[in-house]
């Protein structure tokens, strides 16, 4: 039964001091996640696993700590559910093979960060995917909460932003939407949307200030992961693999209780799944709040709709998922992105 699914939040892809370009430790990564009932985070610093030993349950917090695969030219690939640290390398293939042969899994990550020159002297360097032959990954991150706003970041928009987060649009990449969908009409392509969290210092007068408040990363991209067990690293690995998950921006308000599902002739199916078209096949939706809602379906809207609820009839095979926006402060802003239905 549908009810028997559990909404479990989590904020993937965090660094700290394990990462050289962050300072933060383990109690912040714990504290923040406290503060906005996160139920897990994925640690992955930059080519390490520092924290492994301390995964596990902080109080009601899961901690997972996976690896952030970067080598120098961009090709950033999260590594999940490894146990042995993994040498970047310059072809991606060999890195994700050997994610693979540890019984792990990975995401593609800011595939289209090509940096941003318009904040000097803070400009940041491209670290975009280059190789888009490579096979073996689960799938992608379509929205990266600091490549997606840093690329858009200018000097006189930082301190707005620093100050009031969420008065900007917070969107995903188009290209990277793009790529995702292309992807998911050849191969089953997982999307998750992460934080890539890092706390910076910078120093002003007598004392180090953080950049940018790291709390607020603990309300930005999280990845919802939907089953029907109680919260164990399995349940959100497995989650992830199967595509049974859905990305949200927190800050306009918790989805908790988002789903989108497929029914035909009394069985369910949620996001990631695949079944055979038919006659007869229903889609839905169902939000706790008012919103829009747009399905898409092969990368291409078919329906949209204001409310909490929609319901479809499907005349076709197609692969099929749903956005959907919030209205706040005076604009419609992205807010569920959810994976694909696919209906071969
Ligand atoms: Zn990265
Ligand atoms: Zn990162």
């Amino acid at each position: 039964m549908l009810e028997d699914f559990k909404d479990y939040t989590g904020v993937i892809h965090i660094h700290t001091v394990y990462s050289g370009d962050s300072s933060a430790e383990l109690s912040d990564v714990i504290n923040c996640a406290k503060k906005f009932n996160v139920d897990f985070v994925i640690i992955t610093d930059h080519n390490s696993l520092g924290y492994k030993p301390f995964e596990g349950w902080h109080s009601n917090v899961l901690v997972l700590v996976g690896e952030e695969i970067s080598p120098s030219e961009g090709n950033h690939y999260l590594a999940l559910d490894i146990e042995e640290l993994i040498e970047p390398s310059y072809n991606p293939q060999d890195f994700i093979n050997k994610v693979l042969a540890q019984g792990g899994f990975g995401f593609i990550e800011h595939p289209f960060f090509y940096g941003n020159h318009h904040i000097h002297p803070f400009n940041i360097a491209p670290s975009p995917w280059t190789d888009w032959n490579v096979d073996g990954f689960t799938g992608l991150s379509i929205f990266n909460y600091t490549s997606d706003g840093g690329e858009r970041m200018r000097l006189y928009s930082f301190p707005i932003f620093y100050a009031f987060p969420g008065l900007d649009k917070d969107r995903p990449n188009t290209n990277t939407v793009k790529k995702w969908d292309e992807l998911t009409l050849t191969r089953k392509t997982v999307g998750i949307g992460t934080a890539d969290a890092h706390l910076y210092k910078v120093r002003l007068l007598f004392f180090n200030a953080p950049a940018w408040p790291f709390v607020y990363y603990f309300n930005s991209i999280r990845t919802h992961i939907l089953t029907r067990n109680l919260l164990s690293p399995d349940e959100v690995y497995s989650s992830l693999k199967e595509g049974h998950c859905y990305i949200s921006h927190n800050y306009l308000g918790s989805p908790k209780g988002f789903l989108f599902w497929a029914e035909d002739r009394g069985s369910f199916y949620i996001m990631g799944d695949e079944l055979s078209f038919r006659e007869g096949i229903r889609l839905f939706v169902r939000s706790p709040i008012s919103i829009k809602i747009r399905l898409i379906k092969n990368g291409t809207p078919i329906l949209e709709k204001v409310g909490n609820f929609l319901e479809y009839y499907v005349e076709s095979s197609g692969v099929y998922r749903v956005e959907t926006e919030v209205y706040h402060r005076f604009f419609w802003k992205p807010w569920v992105f959810t994976n694909p239905i696919y209906i071969l």
